[in-house]
């Protein structure tokens, strides 16, 4: 469907133009026609005028029985008064400066008039309704069909409203040329879809509901197709870029680690070692995305990927979402590769915070090659780091990086290099297919050996007794040797309770769209209650608790500096602390197998996939795990909903369908996971999913017998079309 780039300033006139661009941020012919309304509404809904709702939105049916003009007191202008009746009440319209409707509006006319029903004096009017005057000599049919015309409800703004929209589409719509099809004719036929043209001109201009139940239907069809069609395309081009092929050679850093490695690698770990391999061997850039449960083992699959790249002659770069995770990854990476096989590879950190000679030195190692693996924030991506010749980059926990960070890092490759994202919050199936179709997907569903289960509770605060019974397990295990988290949703007392994510803007958005915790927080703000706990006041509370008396307790949380909170969790590694209070900034890839138990405070202020990943901290030894998820919410909220479905099960792919379905449909596609702005208008990934996956196989029906869209040139048009708007919309970024 290629629809008009004309700008709208040509059609719709300067002023309008700019302000549809400002509050709507709508700038072409193409944006206004896929500014689709929400909903529609009909005017046979009438309502007498005796029985108007004010306040509320109404049409009725009415006929003109006095018109009249005055100037307005003390300024400049006139006001236009209408009197009309259905027979049986009485109300007026008013029209402030529009003297000229005088000439429609006369006395005998009849019609309908719709708008927001205000009271002025004690008398019911409307302001500058929208009417609709019926012939002089209306049948009764006519105006019943008016009547009962569906009217889009456009999405609009407060200077903008839906009719204005509406009266814009009309221009539009009225000077449109026929619009093509690009869906591949079989598609149309086997959806039993409307025409392209049609379909824009009934979703906007609707005659009866079936009119824009169809194009709604068929528009949706043509968003699911172009989706996948542009992810298979990516993928297919993606086979086109060279690359260096990287081969591991015998007996080299690889083969040293394999002999050395304490435990035994997992099943899967091995399938999907090979497969990384296999991977790396070719000459175009792998993509793929590895997925896993919290402690499956995903990093030393990495890490293995990594070292085969060395071995080739490569650089691998490890990025990490927050300053504590890449020191915490370049702490345990040199502890399993061992001293010297870690300086043989010239394992390197790099992050915001090393002081300038370090810094220095690390960016050094870098440009000349000597650093062979590199583990870091987003500060890899800053302009002055520069590669010798980077061939692996692993992004760990893919939610906090977008796109463009993505992107940024790729550019540092003589060649594009191979990149692995790894995630340990599952991607339902469903969702996987909408906006990682370009990516091939592999899957470590088993823990090593001995891994121990987790058990989860549920402790609500109205429960006294099980609330110390939390603190007194938390003794116990440090009894025996053990250590203990506790969670709590902010800092101190000024924090509103959403903590800064260090890496920095994208990574707040992708926050709510795995987490939910928009609406979390939606649901907590109906009703006052206790103050959330804080990291800050929970460590002095902690410390009057009788049960912990004596107990070495600290404190971790996202506005210390790096330095402090590498102190921190160095301490609490080497068992200085016992119970670590902290807000989330330990929430991914924390590793400390002692600790074995964690008390979440608030825990409903958490999202589903957030508390899985939390919990994911404890259970990492030998030893059980256990959660204590504190609550104040009440029997039957959805708060409470959601941890129960997270006491239940500890799978991490059930618990992320069980998300998507709690969750509000429209954060399922985060700008940063979807590419842009043109991202889903119609599609829902969770009602749509058999639609989604239909499309796909119809998508990947249409590339295999014409793989270059030769035969589709439409088509091809349209995508190469879709995806310079994300490209302008990316720089803007
Ligand atoms: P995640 O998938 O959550 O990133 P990690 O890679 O951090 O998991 O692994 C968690 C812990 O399990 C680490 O301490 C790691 O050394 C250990 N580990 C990894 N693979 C195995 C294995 N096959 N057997 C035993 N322990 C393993
Ligand atoms: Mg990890």
């Amino acid at each position: 469907m290629l629809l008009s780039q004309e700008p709208l300033d040509r059609v719709l006139g300067d002023r309008t133009a700019k302000s549809f661009a400002k509050h709507l941020g709508l700038k072409t012919v193409a944006d206004l026609l896929m500014h689709f309304p929400r909903r529609y509404s009909t005017r046979g809904e009438l309502t007498p005028i005796s029985e108007l709702p004010i306040g509320e939105t109404a049409t009725v049916v009415a006929d003109i029985v006095d018109v009249s003009e005055r100037r307005m007191k003390g300024r400049a202008g006139s006001i236009l008064e209408i009197r009309i009746t259905d027979g049986h009440g009485f109300m007026s319209l008013t029209f402030f400066n529009q003297a000229w409707r005088q000439k429609e509006l006369r006395v005998g006319a009849r019609g309908l008039f719709a708008g927001k029903i205000g009271s002025y004096l004690g008398k019911l009017q409307l302001a500058h309704p929208d009417y609709e005057l019926f012939p002089d000599e209306v049948a009764d049919e006519d105006a019943k069909r008016w009547a009962q015309l569906p009217i889009p409800i456009y999405p609009a703004a407060s200077t903008i409203t839906t009719w204005a929209i509406q009266r814009a589409m009309a221009v539009v719509l009225d000077t449109l040329s026929p619009i093509e099809d690009e869906l591949p004719a079989e598609v149309v036929r086997q959806h039993n879809l409307l025409s392209a043209n049609d379909a824009i001109h009934k979703i906007h201009r609707p005659e009866i509901h079936d009119d824009w139940q169809r194009a709604r239907e068929t528009l949706k069809v043509h968003e699911a197709f172009l989706l996948q069609a542009t992810l298979l395309k990516r993928r297919i081009e993606n086979q086109h870029v060279r690359t260096t092929s990287r081969v591991a050679k015998s007996g080299g850093a690889l083969a040293k680690f394999d002999a050395a490695l304490p435990f035994e690698l997992t099943k899967g770990q091995i399938e999907v070692g090979a497969q990384l391999q296999e991977d790396l061997e070719k000459t175009h850039p792998m993509n793929r995305l590895l997925q896993g449960e919290v402690g499956s083992g995903k990093t030393v699959v990495a890490l293995r990927a990594m070292l085969a790249v060395a071995d080739a002659g490569g650089q691998s770069a490890l990025l990490a979402p927050t300053e504590v995770l890449a020191a915490q990854h370049f702490a345990s990476m040199r502890k399993v590769l061992g001293d010297s096989l870690a300086d043989e590879i010239g394992l390197t950190l790099l992050t915001g915070q090393l002081n300038t000679a370090d810094h220095k030195r690390a960016l050094l190692q870098l440009v000349s090659g000597k650093a062979q693996v590199v583990v870091g924030t987003h500060a890899l991506i800053a302009n002055r780091v520069e590669f010798f010749d980077l061939g692996l980059i692993v992004i760990d926990e893919q939610h906090r990086f977008g796109v463009e960070q993505r992107e940024a890092l790729r550019q540092k490759g003589k060649q594009p290099p191979h990149v692995l994202t790894m995630t340990a919050t599952p991607i339902p199936r469903t969702l996987a297919v909408t906006v990682f179709g370009d990516l091939d997907v592999s899957t470590l569903s088993e823990l090593p050996k001995g891994r121990q289960p987790i058990a989860s509770h549920i402790v609500q605060l109205n429960q006294p007794a099980l609330v110390a019974r939390a603190w007194q397990r938390i003794a116990e295990e440090v009894g025996n040797g053990k250590q203990a988290f506790v969670v709590c949703p902010r800092i101190d007392e000024d924090d509103p309770g959403v903590e800064l994510i260090e890496s920095g803007g994208a990574a707040q958005e992708d926050q709510t769209f795995l987490d939910g915790t928009d609406e979390a927080a939606a649901e907590f703000a109906k009703k006052p209650r206790q103050p959330l706990a804080s990291a800050i006041g929970m460590t002095e509370s902690l410390k009057n608790v009788p049960a912990l008396s004596g107990l070495a307790i600290g404190t971790l949380h996202g506005r210390m500096s790096s330095e402090e909170k590498a102190e921190v969790m160095g301490k609490f590694q080497n068992r200085e602390i016992d119970v670590l209070v902290s807000t989330t900034v330990i929430e991914v890839g924390v590793d400390v197998p002692n600790a074995t138990v964690m008390v979440i405070l608030d825990a409903d202020r958490f999202g589903v996939s957030q508390l899985h990943q939390l919990r994911g901290r404890v259970g990492r030894g030998t030893d059980p795990g256990l959660c204590l998820m504190l609550t104040t919410a009440e029997e039957g909220s959805i708060a409470l909903e959601r941890l129960s479905a997270v006491a239940k099960t500890t799978d991490g792919f059930e618990l992320s369908e069980i998300d998507l379905e709690l969750r509000r449909e429209g954060d399922v596609l985060g700008e940063s996971q979807s590419g842009g702005r043109s991202s889903l208008k119609l599609v829902r990934v969770v009602q749509d999913a058999k639609l989604i996956q239909q499309l796909r196989i119809d998508a990947e029906k249409l590339f295999e017998v014409d793989p270059t869209l030769e035969k589709h040139p439409l088509l091809a048009q349209t995508l190469e079309l879709q995806d310079q708007v994300r490209q302008t919309y990316l720089t803007k970024v």
